[in-house]
């Protein structure tokens, strides 16, 4: 499993840094924001130290990310939200400030303070489609 000596995240995993812990197993770590956008924000981060998303090993991905329905359901119940977003930024463009792979877990109300800029736009004809293909030939 990768680690970085220099990492925050590394060190809550090895318990060298506390924090108000929810979940821990061979594959990953849940705990609460240290800054939450909501009362009950908690973030789901793999054990190992990857940085982005797109680096890590399909079956350790898949592995952490099995907690992410009771993490939600439990968040809610715990905060009595009326549901919850999950954000994972990669990169600074993405806002990404910790540079070690973390799931929010972000419990919302209706009219609540976390607002989205959520600029829809719209695929020219063809466009649409060359845009799947070129992103399909580049699966691996
Ligand atoms: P991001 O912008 O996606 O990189 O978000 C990083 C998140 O990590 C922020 O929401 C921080 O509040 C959170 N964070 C940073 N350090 C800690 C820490 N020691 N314990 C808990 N959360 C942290
Ligand atoms: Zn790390």
């Amino acid at each position: 499993m990768p680690t970085n000596a220099d990492c925050i995240f590394c060190k809550i995993v090895a318990g060298k840094i506390p924090c108000l812990k929810i979940l821990q197993d061979a594959h990953g770590l849940a705990f609460l924001d240290i800054g939450p956008i909501a009362q009950g924000h908690a973030l789901l981060i793999p054990a190992g130290h990857y940085v982005t998303l797109d680096e890590m090993p399909a079956e350790e991905a898949a592995a952490l990310l099995k907690h992410l329905p009771a993490l939600g359901r439990a968040v809610q119940q715990a905060t009595g939200a009326e549901g919850f977003n999950v954000l994972q930024n990669n990169g600074s463009a993405a806002h990404q400030l910790v540079q070690h792979v973390h799931f929010h877990i972000i419990p919302r109300r209706t009219g609540d303070a976390f607002h989205f800029n959520w600029p829809a736009g719209k695929y020219t004809p063809g466009q649409g489609e060359a845009l799947a293909e070129r992103i399909r030939q580049g699966l691996v």
